[in-house]
């Protein structure tokens, strides 16, 4: 399906190291994937540190690497970690290091609850005090997955199988969600001028008014609407009411799928979330119905492509290659699988 509105994919992942389960490398996956919707672009935010795919490192530099073989594609890294889960040298230094390799953005995923029960670590420490100054100082974008669907927490309404993928968070293990959130905005309470996009509509599709405080509160903060499948669901019981927030907030909310290699053969999910903004069409996925919100095209320019571009530069920033080689002489060690720094070590740069 290719889509009739200019459309940049903000949320996309490289999961599967250099080869994707087809045998196709990361970059040809990618533009297979770009060239099957007709998107603009892709942001690919990587995530070298998630304990469901044992990523490392390797993650941010298959991203750069992506931005080299796929040009017009813009990238977010992401902080990395030791063994023991401390950060692997000085986050300010992780910070101008990424920024130097011409990373668009920075992602964080460190407060899913998984991970902040894997780091042992609260985000408004002391040790990334640094690290979200310099962000902000920076004024760079941020890609942040906070907390997870709040129904995460309660026992009956997690299947055996979510259970089992270490998705039920109500165990005693895992910091409440409301403590994440505190945690979180503790941080921007400091770092009032972060340009963050809150994955996933941070979690508040059930909470409406608590998302307009913030966004009253803090003028860089927005939301894309990747799924959680939940959030559709809070959106469908009341699609006229959510237009209406879809266009008064159209500044503040971004497109995106969490699409990747893995994904690319499982075309439903981008054409969801696109039906969903663009025509009132009934949609239903896992057993959750909505319809969409039929958005006006300036409303949608914004949410499809728009925001984004305001907020990373209407072209994505060149890799230094020089700095590229430097980081990855630096981190090689950091990476786990033998093939995977192999290829790495011949890319061709
Ligand atoms: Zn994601």
């Amino acid at each position: 399906m290719k889509y009739s509105h200019p459309v940049i994919d903000g949320h996309y992942h490289i999961l599967e190291g250099w080869f994707n389960h087809e045998g196709q490398d990361f970059a040809k996956s990618a533009k297979a994937y770009r060239d099957s919707r007709g998107f603009d672009a892709l942001n690919v935010c990587a995530v070298p540190y998630l304990e469901e795919y044992h990523t490392d490192v390797s993650n941010n530099i298959l991203a750069a690497l992506c931005k080299i073989r796929l040009p017009g594609t813009y990238a977010h890294g992401g902080l990395i970690y030791s063994d023991d889960h401390t950060p692997a040298y000085s986050p300010e230094e992780q910070y101008r290091d990424l920024m130097e390799i011409g990373f668009d953005g920075i992602k964080m995923l460190e407060t899913k609850p998984s991970e902040i029960r894997r780091l042992g670590r609260a985000m408004d420490e002391p040790l990334f005090e640094g690290w979200f100054d310099a962000i902000e100082k920076g004024g760079t974008h941020m890609v942040w997955h906070v907390a997870d669907p709040g129904h995460f927490w309660i026992r009956e309404c997690v299947s055996q199988e979510f259970v089992d993928r270490g998705w039920f968070y109500g165990d005693g293990t895992y910091p409440s969600k409301e403590e994440i959130y505190r945690q979180v905005l503790n941080v921007l309470e400091r770092h009032p001028l972060l340009k963050v996009t809150f994955a996933h509509f941070f979690f508040l599709g059930d909470e409406p008014q608590r998302l307009e405080e913030i966004f009253g509160k803090y003028p860089n903060v927005n939301v894309d609407i990747t799924p959680g499948w939940e959030m559709y669901a809070a959106f469908g019981r009341d699609p006229a009411f959510w237009r209406e927030f879809f266009v008064k907030y159209a500044d503040r909310i971004g497109f995106g799928t969490d699409s990747g290699d893995e994904s690319a053969g499982d075309p439903g999910i981008p054409d969801i979330v696109y039906r969903f903004l663009t025509t009132e069409e009934e949609q239903e996925i896992w057993g959750i119905r909505f319809g969409g919100i039929a958005l006006d095209d300036g409303t949608l320019e914004k949410i499809l492509r728009g925001n984004l571009l305001r907020r990373v530069g209407k072209t994505p920033k060149p890799v230094n290659r020089d700095a590229l080689r430097r980081y990855i002489a630096k981190v090689r060690h950091l990476i786990r699988d033998d093939g995977l720094r192999g290829k790495i070590d011949g890319a061709e740069l």
